[in-house]
């Protein structure tokens, strides 16, 4: 799939290292296929907290030079794709503000489905925000008077938020992760080898600096690091929990070496693949992955179906991750930048071409096309997730629902395979995608697909619902 979504964000927490922001910077860099828009690090020395932020992936952003000269023990960073918010330089994160407790930095991975209704009552009293993202209203919350004066501030203030929510706060002396009630989007702690606790979205993060997987922020759970070492409070009794983790985190969005929801990324995806064979076998020469997203379903398919896995397309490694460029003509051609056909490897076969997912359908349609100029014999799509159907309100930019191509053509495979002009086209189940994963299936999120939301959104919120108008 898919230059046609656009993905959300990635985090990363370190506390007492003397090397955080270094740490930091090669975390995000581990997490870039979570937002390549912009990024930035906060760091304290324990007083005071720096910011050093731009647009850019993280290796335009930061000068290594300058992040090795800044040896605050404390740091967290974000790498952004703009989910809500336009992309630019006032919405990157974290977000750094003065307010009458001092400084305070903010990172989050998200969407919060409540974000206009806040605003609208904090700007109707006079309020003004510097942002146009979401998440400044969180830093509304913690400044206004009636809440610093509780006990609880924090938990207080998440209990007014509706949607996904993966926190970092950053204050001079310490760090506060938090996640939301349902668990969508991750949020694991770790620690170095040399016993910092590290926060991450993405397991990935700590693989790089050499620190290991302890556990998940648990939904409805906040976490401190602090001197006194890790201290966990709840904002929302357990017993009232029901997560609904993004199911689509490991359809196709996290790096496969992760662990995500606890379980490898992997190994869910290749058990996608082994069902897709099982539900959808097809008559075929080789199966394909469309890089290279669905290289672990691929690998499954032709494990179960004992059809020998190939190579149908090169990708380049300096064309960037296509599907979170904010325009479709920035995608389209980073698509042709990035994938060219082995035209021996594909000539004269039937192909069964493993997708994870198809969005628009332009780019598979495209890619396919491809695949039939280069002598393709027979070309058997099979999608290792059910077609997608519906907005996700929680955090990814997928395009409006009249442009999926599931929805153009009626929710007819049949007349999504004509416009893909393929041979045949099959889709995995619901179940059987959620049998490939470690939770009961009430305890994902796959909205998308079934229109089954685990937060009831009265008026859907569009990407653009908080710029001036
Ligand atoms: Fe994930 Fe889809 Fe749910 Fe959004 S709607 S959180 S993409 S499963």
């Amino acid at each position: 799939m898919a230059p046609e979504i656009g993905h959300h964000c990635g985090l990363f927490g370190i506390y007492g290292d003397p090397e955080a922001v270094e740490k930091t910077y090669l975390a995000l860099y581990s997490q870039q296929h979570r937002g390549q828009e912009s990024a930035g690090i906060c760091s304290s020395d324990g007083q005071e907290i720096d910011r050093y932020a731009g647009m850019g992936l993280v290796t335009d952003v930061f000068d290594r030079r300058r992040l090795e000269e800044v040896r605050n023990p404390i740091a967290i960073g974000h790498v952004r794709y703009s989910t809500t918010g336009s992309s630019a330089n006032v919405n990157i994160q974290p977000l750094l503000v003065v307010y009458s407790r001092g400084q305070m930095a903010l990172a989050h991975n998200g969407n919060l489905i409540n974000a206009k209704l806040l605003r609208d009552s904090y700007e109707e009293a006079g309020a003004i925000f510097q942002t146009t993202s979401d998440t400044e209203v969180i830093v509304h919350l913690m400044a206004k008077p009636d809440h610093i004066k509780r006990q609880d501030t924090l938990g207080h203030v998440l209990r007014h938020l509706q949607g996904a929510f993966s926190l970092l706060f950053l204050f001079p002396d310490r760090i506060i992760a938090a996640r939301d009630p349902c668990g969508i989007r991750p949020l694991c702690l770790g620690q170095t080898e040399q016993g910092a606790p590290v926060v991450a979205s993405e397991t990935c993060a700590f693989d790089i600096i050499d620190a290991r997987y302890v556990r998940d922020v648990e939904p409805g759970e906040i976490v401190t690091l602090d001197r006194k070492g890790i201290t966990s409070q709840r904002f929302v009794d357990p017993r009232e929990i029901q997560p609904g983790h993004c199911i689509f985190e490991h359809v196709y969005f996290a790096n496969p070496a992760s662990l995500i929801f606890s379980e490898n990324v992997h190994l869910a995806r290749l058990a996608m693949g082994q069902q897709l064979a099982r539900e959808a076998p097809a008559d075929a020469d080789l199966v394909i992955p469309v890089p290279n997203c669905a290289r672990c379903a691929s690998m499954g398919y032709a494990r179960e179906s004992g059809i020998p896995q190939g190579r149908g397309f090169t990708t380049s490694h300096y064309a960037g991750r296509s599907f979170i460029m904010p325009s479709q003509d920035q995608r389209n051609l980073a698509v042709k930048m990035k994938l060219t056909v082995i035209k021996e490897s594909v000539r004269g076969k039937r192909l069964a071409v493993i997708e994870d997912s198809i969005v628009r359908g332009t780019t598979t349609r495209g890619k396919m096309g491809a695949l039939r100029q280069a002598g393709a014999k027979e070309i058997h799509v099979r999608v290792a997730s059910p077609p997608i159907r519906h907005p996700c309100y929680y955090g990814i930019d997928f395009p409006d629902p009249n442009e999926l191509i599931a929805n153009q053509c009626g929710g007819s495979v049949e007349a999504i395979r004509e416009y893909l002009e393929v041979d045949s086209l099959q889709y995995l189940s619901l179940e059987g995608m959620l049998s490939c994963v470690r939770f009961a299936p009430d305890h994902y999120c796959t909205a998308c697909f079934s229109s089954k939301y685990p937060i009831d959104v009265d008026e859907p919120v569009s990407k653009f619902a908080l710029e001036p108008h």
